[in-house]
């Protein structure tokens, strides 16, 4: 009988408390921030900190922002400010799926903090027709509308966590066929968030 032991890394990677103090200052902007996160080079904290980061337009009331990045890594974030819809958009899945080398995508809201993976990209060219075909049937297929609704009328928990929960369960078995990740956790910014 063979036994297999996999090595399992204990050093899992979190984003520095400075980083996260400052990324959540991020959003009260008009405006969304996006970035990679790589680790500080000074080995005193050994923890991800913000790098290459741009802001995107001017968020107008009820509209989404966008922000473009300069390159992918295999960890980027992007804040969604408290003025805009603090869940994931269509376009943020698709990008995951489009990309090998995002590892992880984290988004920081109001409500708390996404962090997104793909497990099985497909790549830019099928994902951008992904993106086209289905565009519209994300948006009428309401997987957003409770949480939407939920949030706009100010829910906290345990009703917003119902939501939540649904919301995540349906968006993972939408892009079932990629192996979406979907994780949220509340913003502590008294410890470090582990990616
Ligand atoms: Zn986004």
């Amino acid at each position: 009988m063979f036994v297999i032991y996999i090595y399992m890394s204990t050093d899992k990677k979190s984003i520095c408390i400075g980083a996260l103090t400052y990324i959540h200052s991020l959003l009260e902007k008009d405006y969304e921030v996006c970035g990679n996160l790589f680790m500080n080079s000074d080995y005193s904290e050994k923890c991800l900190i913000p790098s290459d980061m741009l802001k995107g337009t001017t968020i107008l009331e009820s509209e989404r922002g966008s922000c473009v990045y300069k390159a992918y890594s295999p960890y980027i974030f992007h804040t969604h400010p408290n003025i805009t819809l603090p869940y994931p958009s269509f376009e943020d899945y698709v990008k995951v799926m489009k990309h090998s080398e995002i590892k992880h995508s984290i988004i920081f809201t109001s409500i708390g903090v996404w962090n997104i993976s793909c497990g099985d990209p497909i790549g830019k060219e099928e994902g951008a027709t992904f993106f086209h075909k289905n565009k519209l049937s994300y948006k009428n297929s309401r997987i957003e509308n409770d949480l939407y609704y939920s949030v706009r009328r100010k829910h906290q928990e345990p009703t917003l966590n119902v939501h939540l929960e649904t919301y995540i369960k349906n968006v993972t078995t939408y892009f079932k066929k990629v192996n979406m990740t979907i994780r949220f956790d509340k913003i502590d910014l008294e410890h470090p968030y582990y990616i």
